[in-house]
């Protein structure tokens, strides 16, 4: 057992009555061993209720220092850190130009690993401590991520991803070497070995893993679909509705569904625990379509503004009962850092040309990163949040951290100036301290700069 005094920032557990940020500027976070050896939150609140409780525990004092969740990733590529920054024309030529020769790469085991060990600590630096993430079309990217992703001990979620069309022959999947499947067949069985290997592993999830519709086959979607039947516990991810281009290839290449979305109902992969990064341009049938599924969005903004793809509706979404969380989408976003991806997703919500413009609050904001993308992943009371029985995932920020971050915190009059200060504010710098909960004595942990 461990306890943390510090500031704790905190969320009501009750999800259906959304955001609601509390922080106990004088706290107690109590950690220790489950039944399995997995750490856990024991207890946290204010520190002159607790003390007496937990005496005799050691007590780490952090004064000047927040103790929050860790954040929640929502949607992001791993095979995609080396092409962050860079430009293109839009989603299509930046996917033709920079994304597709990059992951061709990773039908190395040696290069995944390097690869996967790199985006995982960039994660932890930045406070990322859970992750919907996508491999390549090559088992060894997710065999690789796995492994990396075990030995931290992390909560990760990942898949192959199925593209067996429209695509430089190097970074689809391949047919069996014995020429005895095809590619979309032999995809489908990795899929599954891949699933049943990994899926419920220590803290690893497994995600069937569409790329996005015009990549797949008729029949790989639809096998992807039957496999997310059989397995109702894991995840689906995929794309949907990021540009307009992208839009209308998806309309000419499946002509019978309704639209884009419509076309992942139609092969079976709209459901609960299924998330879908972008959903942009989307019509109300669609969002009512999301939303009676159980399905979800993965809000991408920095990606969305980089790549000039549209701007999520949060009026829209809100109105149709959408559930939602904020995701980096690294490589077509530009940063790992949770911070960058609050603010620019405050700069979308404001956005006013196609819809009315709002100012999400601050307390909104974190909670899209935390434990709202917790709820929208089926992880609420898990992880995102300190109430007792959440696992031990969380960081120590250090609002003196910069200059104009220590003057600028320091006239916040409430927790949400305080929030907005390390929103704007804020990036790695402000991570001092990234703790994972694990099955042993010692957490790990990963400092700051
Ligand atoms: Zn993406």
């Amino acid at each position: 057992m461990k306890a943390y005094r510090a500031s704790l920032l905190s969320f009501a557990p009750d999800s259906e009555s959304g955001p609601c940020a509390a922080l106990e500027e004088d706290g107690l976070l109590v950690v220790g061993p489950d039944a399995a050896g997995r750490q856990r939150v024991l207890a946290s609140g204010p520190y002159q209720l607790l003390k007496a409780r937990f005496q005799g525990v050691p007590t780490e004092h952090l004064p000047g220092r927040i103790i929050a969740p860790g954040f929640i990733d929502m949607h992001n590529h791993f095979a995609q850190t080396n092409v962050i920054g860079s430009p293109a024309d839009g989603l299509l030529p930046w996917l033709e130009h920079y994304t597709f020769p990059e992951e061709q790469r990773f039908s190395s085991a040696q290069y995944s690993a390097e690869a996967a060990r790199f985006f995982l600590d960039e994660l932890l630096r930045n406070g990322v401590t859970t992750a919907l993430t996508f491999g390549t079309c090559s088992t060894e990217s997710v065999e690789a991520l796995f492994c990396a992703a075990q030995q931290r001990c992390m909560r990760l979620i990942s898949g192959l991803c199925l593209m067996d069309r429209h695509a430089p022959a190097g970074v689809l999947n391949r047919a069996a070497p014995d020429g005895s499947r095809n590619a979309c067949e032999q995809s489908l069985l990795d899929s599954e070995a891949l699933l049943q290997r990994w899926h419920g592993k220590d803290r690893l999830g497994y995600a069937i893993t569409p790329r996005f519709a015009p990549s797949c086959s008729d029949q790989q979607l639809r096998g992807a679909g039957e496999l997310a039947q059989r397995y109702p516990e894991v995840w689906i991810q995929s794309h949907v509705a990021e540009n307009r281009d992208e839009i209308a290839w998806a309309r000419q290449l499946f002509p019978s569904s309704r639209s884009y979305l419509a076309t992942y109902a139609d092969a079976g992969l709209l459901r609960r625990r299924a998330v879908y990064a972008h959903c942009l341009h989307f019509d109300d049938q669609d969002r009512a379509l999301l939303r009676s599924s159980g399905a979800v969005a993965a809000v991408c903004p920095t990606s969305n503004l980089f790549l000039g793809s549209g701007f999520f509706d949060y009026g829209a979404a809100d109105r149709a009962g959408l559930q939602y969380g904020l995701a980096s989408d690294v490589g077509g976003g530009t940063s790992f850092s949770p911070f960058h991806t609050m603010l620019a997703a405050y700069y979308v919500a404001r956005e006013s040309q196609g819809k009315a413009g709002r100012s999400l609050s601050p307390q909104q904001l974190w909670w899209q990163h935390t434990a709202g993308a917790a709820r929208a992943l089926g992880l609420d009371g898990v992880v995102g949040n300190l109430q007792p029985g959440c696992e031990a995932d969380f960081v120590v920020l250090n609002p003196q951290a910069t200059p104009l971050l220590a003057r600028r915190s320091a006239q916040a009059g409430n927790l949400d100036e305080l929030l907005f200060s390390m929103i704007v504010l804020g990036d790695d710098r402000l991570i001092e301290r990234t703790v994972i909960s694990q099955a042993q004595e010692a957490l790990f942990t990963i400092d700051g700069p």
